[in-house]
C-alpha cells in the first residue's frame, strides 16, 4: 500500500456519497466532498512549500474543515500536529518552536498574536475559522481536488500530539501511520463498528481520544459522525436518537444523568457507550444502566500509545475496571524498583508493548530511555493490578503514590471515601513532606453548592474505615480543584501548594 494511513482511513471512501459529517446546521458532508476538501488542503500544503516529515501545528475551533487538514496532512506525508485551544500564547510558543512546525495554522482572532511567534520560529502562518473561512482554506479554494498521494512507509511518523501535561509540562509524543492504523484497525473490530454506525461526536479534536479514537474507527468502519462543536446538553438530547453509538469523558455520562430528558427512551437504539481518559466512577456506570439499560464500556489509553484495554463488547463490563489487554497488546505490572513483573493480584506499574506504541517522545532522548524499554515495553505511569479474571483497574499513577513512613498508600481508596461524605462534591488526595514520616497524607475538599462539609466529623468516619498509616493529617477545602485544559486534576499544583504544611 502507498500510504497505509490515508489510504485505509480516507483513500478508500473516494467517490462514495455516504454520509461522514452531520452539522449543527443540518447539512451533511458526505465522504466524496470531504475527500475533495482534502485533495484541496493538501495542494495547498504543498503549495506553502511542506515537504513529506515537515511538521503542521494547527490550533483551531472544531470544524470539518480542521479535520480534513488532519486528512490532508495524512495525504501529503506532513506530520500533524493538533493543539488544545486553551493554550496560550506562550504554551503555543513552546509547542511550535519545540516541534519545528513549519506552518501554524490558528484562529483568525489570534492570528495578531501569534504571528511574532510563529516569525520568531520560522514558521508560517495561517487562519482557519471555525465557521471554515480564512486564509488557509482561503487559498485552497480554487486548487484540484484530485492530489497524488504521497507514498508513505508503516513506520514513518503521522503524527505528534502533546500530552495533556496533567503531572507536568506536556511532551510531544512521535506517532507512527502503524500506531494509528492498528489502533483504530483492533477497535473498529472489538467493539464491533460498521458502515451503519453513526457516531455522537462531542469531544474535542486535538486529543487522541476524538480524534484518533472517535474519528479513525469510524473512518475505518465507514460510518459517519453527528460532528458537534462541543458538548452541550441540549443538543446532545436532541441528537441521540440519530445516534448508534458515543464516546465520551466520564462527565459527558455523569451531566447526561443529570437531565431527566436522558431516558432508556431516548437511548434505545444506541448500541454502544464509550467512556475513558479518566476514571469512571463505578456508581455512574450503575445509575446509567439503571437509567437506560445500557451498560457503559470503559477502556483505557493515553496520548504514547492510543488504548491499551477495553472492556469487553460481548461479555461482562466490570465497572471500576478498564477490562482486558486488547489483541496485539501486551500488558504486564511490574515492581517499579525492579521492573520484574509481579504476581496477579498485586499493585505495580503497568507496562504495555504493541505496535499502538509510539516511537518516543520528541527530541526527549533521556525521557525516552527511561520510559521506553529496549524491549519495547513502555512505562506508562500508570499503577495498576489484574484481578483473577483478567480484567485490570487502575489505581492512580505512580507520581501521585504516597510513601508515609515506608508503607505506600494509593490516594484513590482515600478519594472514594471521601467523596462519599455528605456535602463533599469531590476530593483529592495527595502526599506531602514530613519531618518524621518522609511524607504525609492531606486530603482536599471540594463541597457541593450550599453544603459546607464538617470536616471534623468526616475526619472522624474516615480515621475509623481506614488504617492509621493512611488517615489524612490534615483535610482541607478548597472551592475547586486546579484541573489543566483537558479537565484533569493537576496533583503537582496541589503538591507544591500544601507543601509547607508539616515542615
Ligand atoms: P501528562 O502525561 O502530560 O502528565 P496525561 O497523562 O494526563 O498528561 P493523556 O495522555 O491525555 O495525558 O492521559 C493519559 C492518562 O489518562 C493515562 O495515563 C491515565 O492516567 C488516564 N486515563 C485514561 N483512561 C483512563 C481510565 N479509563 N481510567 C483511569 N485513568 C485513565
Ligand atoms: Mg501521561
Amino acid at each position: 500500500m502507498a500510504n497505509p494511513l490515508y489510504d485505509t482511513l480516507f483513500g478508500r471512501h473516494a467517490g462514495r456519497d455516504t454520509p461522514f459529517l452531520h452539522l449543527p446546521d443540518g447539512s451533511t458532508l458526505t465522504h466524496d466532498a470531504f475527500l475533495r476538501m482534502t485533495a484541496r488542503f493538501a495542494h495547498r500544503l504543498t503549495g506553502l512549500g511542506l515537504a513529506p516529515g515537515d511538521r503542521l501545528a494547527l490550533q483551531v475551533e472544531k470544524s470539518p474543515e480542521a479535520l480534513a487538514v488532519y486528512a490532508a496532512c495524512a495525504q501529503a506525508g506532513v506530520v500533524f500536529l493538533p493543539l488544545n485551544t486553551g493554550y496560550t500564547g506562550d504554551e503555543i510558543a513552546y509547542f511550535v518552536e519545540n516541534s519545528g512546525a513549519r506552518l501554524l495554522i490558528c484562529d483568525g482572532a489570534r492570528e495578531e498574536a501569534l504571528a511574532p511567534v510563529a516569525a520568531k520560529c520560522g514558521a508560517q502562518i495561517g487562519t482557519l475559522n471555525a465557521d471554515g473561512s480564512g486564509s488557509f482554506s482561503r487559498g485552497a479554494a480554487d486548487l484540484s481536488e484530485e492530489f497524488a498521494t504521497v507514498t508513505r512507509e508503516a513506520d514513518d511518523l503521522a503524527a505528534f500530539l502533546y500530552t495533556s501535561g496533567t503531572t507536568g509540562r506536556s511532551k510531544g509524543a512521535m506517532l507512527t501511520q502503524r500506531n494509528l492504523l492498528s489502533n483504530a484497525e483492533t477497535l473498529a473490530d472489538y467493539w464491533q463498528f460498521t458502515d451503519a454506525d453513526t457516531l455522537l461526536h462531542a469531544l474535542p479534536i486535538f486529543h487522541t481520544h476524538g480524534l484518533f479514537v472517535a474519528t479513525n474507527v469510524t473512518l475505518v468502519a465507514g460510518g459517519a459522525l453527528i460532528f458537534m462543536p462541543k458538548f452541550e446538553l441540549d443538543r446532545m438530547i436532541a441528537e441521540m436518537p440519530r445516534a448508534t453509538a458515543l464516546m465520551g469523558v466520564p462527565t459527558f455520562y455523569t451531566r447526561l444523568l443529570s437531565d431527566d430528558r436522558f431516558t432508556a427512551d431516548l437511548t434505545r437504539h444506541m448500541r454502544l457507550f464509550v467512556s475513558g481518559s479518566a476514571p469512571l466512577l463505578a456508581e455512574t456506570h450503575v445509575a446509567f444502566e439503571e437509567r437506560t439499560g445500557h451498560k457503559i464500556l470503559e477502556r483505557y489509553g493515553m496520548t504514547e500509545t492510543n488504548m491499551n484495554t477495553s472492556n469487553p463488547y460481548d461479555g461482562e463490563r466490570r465497572a471500576g475496571t478498564v477490562g482486558f489487554p486488547l489483541p496485539g497488546v501486551e500488558l504486564k505490572i511490574t515492581d517499579p524498583a525492579s521492573g520484574d513483573a509481579l504476581p496477579q493480584g498485586e499493585i505495580g506499574q503497568i507496562e504495555v508493548r504493541g505496535p499502538n506504541v509510539f516511537k518516543g517522545y520528541w527530541q526527549m532522548p533521556e525521557k525516552t530511555a527511561e520510559e521506553l524499554r529496549e524491549d519495547g515495553f513502555f512505562i506508562t505511569g500508570d499503577l495498576g493490578l489484574i484481578d483473577a479474571d483478567g480484567y485490570v483497574s487502575i489505581v492512580g499513577r505512580n507520581k501521585d503514590l504516597i510513601i508515609s513512613g515506608g508503607y505506600n498508600i494509593y490516594p484513590k481508596e482515600i478519594e472514594v471515601l471521601l467523596d462519599d461524605q455528605p456535602g463533599v462534591l469531590e476530593s483529592a488526595v495527595i502526599g506531602v513532606p514530613h519531618p518524621d514520616f518522609g511524607e504525609t497524607v492531606v486530603g482536599v475538599l471540594v463541597p457541593k453548592d450550599g453544603e459546607g462539609p464538617d470536616v471534623d466529623a468526616i475526619s472522624e468516619r474516615i480515621t475509623a474505615t481506614l488504617a492509621r498509616y493512611k488517615h489524612p493529617r490534615k483535610i482541607v477545602v478548597l472551592d475547586e480543584l486546579p484541573r489543566n485544559t483537558m479537565g484533569k486534576v493537576q496533583k503537582n499544583v496541589l503538591r507544591d501548594r500544601f507543601a509547607d504544611l508539616f515542615t
